[in-house]
């Protein structure tokens, strides 16, 4: 099933109508000065989707975690001031984000205007999805549009609870999201390549065991690759291990070849025995890594053969770092992959978190073909879980 979204709605609808927009403005500020301004620019396409079709504009987020209660520091001004640079027209910043002065002084300005509410958290009722105050947020609008994908995850008031009282679409974000992320999973251009890294199993096995169904090839690095080398009976040094885990990484070895489906556990590693000895560095084959020693990122064994299949497959998604990229001596594997993946001609997307970081610190963000705004939101999804603000977009037939 496809979620509507705005590109459905033209002058015809949208003309004259108000229109609630729930973005991700939870940018870095320091001293009132936005350090990071890609989350505002991003919402921009939609924003002016809006306002090219007639539409008010009226604008919710959250920024950081005020925990329910005012807090000045918190405030969205001075995203209106910024936000009104960069699309050089007044943005009304809301002192409030419900209630009586907010809703007149949205009504009493004409159409194509834009209006910030203030931050939606300063309120507990938004993290409770309390019925009424997204009653009261939805009362200020004639539609909703989701374009936050990074707090989908979440059954808040303003990512979900508003969606019971209006029609609701995704913006042209969360549509991109969705296009890229769902292509995983449905009738993705094959073969299709995970490679899944990161710290643990246990926030990763419900990625693996979902995206398993669908891949043709899947590598697992990173930290968590030890479980998995230890369920195979490897001595892994003192690298990372979840020992209660092994048994469910077994369980998806076991099942990858009962699927006919290939996983690549690293071939060899580059090892130290502490994160910060770095004259102390040797790259070993996974048979001999020493006991007082500890894996940190993949061997050059290993990224030929990612690469490989990287050169093999036509869909490739990545998440999760090879190795401790932070550090530059356990940087290599986590920043050849994002370069092999951004001279790739297969359709590319980077799913959250970690490698994102990655693919941003070596500067290879413009050659992806999507890079996922949410870390928690896009786990959830390529764990194939609900994701509440998306749920509630409704279904493009029954428009
Ligand atoms: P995640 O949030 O699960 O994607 O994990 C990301 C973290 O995994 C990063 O902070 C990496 O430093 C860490 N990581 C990757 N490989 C290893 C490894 N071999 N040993 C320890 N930590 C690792």
């Amino acid at each position: 099933m496809h979620k509507a979204s705005i590109t459905d709605l033209t002058a015809q609808n949208l003309g004259n109508k108000t229109v609630l927009i729930r973005v991700d403005f939870n940018v870095p500020i320091k001293d009132g000065i936005i350090t990071d301004d890609s989350r505002i620019k991003a919402a921009l396409p939609t924003l002016n989707y809006l306002l090219e079709n007639g539409a008010r504009c009226v604008i919710a987020s959250h920024l950081g975690r005020p925990k329910g209660k005012k807090d000045s520091s918190l405030s969205l001004q001075p995203i209106a001031k910024h936000l009104s640079d960069l699309m050089n027209q007044n943005v009304f910043m809301c002192h409030d984000c419900i209630g009586e002065t907010t809703a007149s002084s949205i009504k009493n300005q004409p159409h194509h205007s834009v209006f910030l509410l203030e931050n939606v958290r300063f309120y507990k009722e938004e993290e409770n999805n309390d019925e009424h105050f997204a009653k009261q947020l939805a009362s200020l609008a004639d539609i909703f549009v989701q374009d936050a994908f990074g707090t989908a995850h979440r059954a808040h008031a303003s990512t979900a609870g508003v969606a019971n009282f209006l029609p609701s679409y995704s913006g042209l974000l969360v549509k991109k999201e969705l296009t890229f992320l769902q292509s995983v999973f449905d009738s993705p251009e094959r073969p299709l390549l995970a490679i899944v890294g990161g710290a643990k199993v246990s926030t990763k096995i419900g990625v693996l065991e979902h995206l398993l169904e669908s891949v043709d090839y899947l590598v697992i690095g990173g930290g968590m690759a030890f479980t998995f080398l230890k369920a195979q009976g490897y001595s892994i040094g003192k690298s990372l291990c979840e020992d209660d885990k092994c048994e469910l990484a077994q369980n998806l070895l076991d099942k990858a070849i009962s699927l006919n489906k290939s996983i690549l556990l690293p071939l060899d590693l580059v090892v130290s025995s502490s994160l910060d000895e770095t004259n102390d560095i040797h790259t070993v084959d996974i048979q001999s890594i020493p006991d007082n020693m500890m894996g940190l990122d993949v061997g050059p064994k290993t990224i030929e053969a990612i690469d490989n299949l990287i050169s093999l497959s036509k869909t490739i998604l990545w998440n999760g770092p090879l190795g401790v990229f932070e550090i530059d001596a356990f940087s290599k594997g986590t920043c050849d992959i994002a370069k092999k993946l951004a001279s790739s001609d297969a359709i590319t997307i980077i799913g959250g978190g970690d490698s994102v970081a990655a693919v941003q610190k070596i500067n290879q963000a413009n050659y992806m073909n999507h890079i996922s705004t949410g870390g928690g939101a896009c786990l959830e999804y390529l764990e194939g879980k609900e994701l509440p603000g998306i749920a509630c977009i409704k279904e493009k037939e029954t428009i």
